[in-house]
């Protein structure tokens, strides 16, 4: 009987949810790409970008991915994708550089080399995804002027989606995303001392 109880009061309440869920669904009416920010301290946002690349490439939409900064490290992403997807356009900021040696002028020209892919991309209509990997750090650095990528952002092709990750990215670019998410972070492995692990981490 408790059974029957707890049964039918489950129902119930799918049933409320489902109704919920298909008014939103009859609600929405606009048919356009989306721009999303993946932030937050959390692990998580390349790799949901990356997992959104893979959808695409499952309905053989055309995709860019640049990734802002991690050019000296291999991803498995990147092996993957220079393999596997060569109609995948794949740019890394890489050489050029200079991080570690904190030289800004360079890092600059780097950025700006690398922001000039992402600005072709987003003015390409064949390109169904964008993916701007890391480029929140760009605008925190202000290695980039930040009108200059919201415009783009807000011009690139009607049907284009772009997703953009990294910590921060401040009040101005995610007023002009679609959608925003926070990866917030409850615990991670390299705080007790684990290393960063291949095909999970990188
Ligand atoms: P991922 O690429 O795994 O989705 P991410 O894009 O959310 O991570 P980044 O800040 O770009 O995070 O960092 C990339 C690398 O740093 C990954 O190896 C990831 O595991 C690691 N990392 C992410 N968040 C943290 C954290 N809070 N503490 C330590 N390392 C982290
Ligand atoms: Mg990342």
């Amino acid at each position: 009987m408790e059974d029957k109880k707890r049964n039918d009061k489950h129902r119930s309440a799918m049933q409320k949810q489902k109704a919920k869920v298909d008014s939103h669904i009859a609600e929405a009416s606009t048919e356009r790409g989306v721009a999303i920010l993946l932030t937050g301290n959390g692990k998580g946002k390349s790799s949901s970008a990356f997992g959104m690349v893979m959808r695409a490439l499952g309905y053989g939409h055309k995709v860019a991915v640049i990734q802002f900064i991690k050019g000296q490290q291999l991803s498995g992403e990147e092996l993957y994708l220079r393999a596997m997807c060569p109609d995948v356009y794949f740019y890394q900021m890489g050489t050029g550089f200079t991080w570690n040696t904190q030289d800004r002028s360079a890092d600059i020209e780097a950025a700006e080399r690398t922001w000039q892919q992402a600005q072709t991309a987003l003015s390409d209509p064949r390109y169904n995804l964008v993916v701007l990997d890391e480029l929140t750090y760009m605008l925190a650095y202000k290695y980039l002027e930040q009108t200059k990528i919201l415009d783009a952002i807000k011009n690139r092709p009607i049907e284009q989606s772009v997703v953009v990750t990294g910590r921060g990215g401040g009040k101005d670019l995610k007023d002009i995303m679609d959608t925003v998410s926070e990866v917030k972070e409850i615990k991670h492995a390299f705080k007790d001392g684990i290393k960063a692990r291949k095909g999970v981490d990188f």
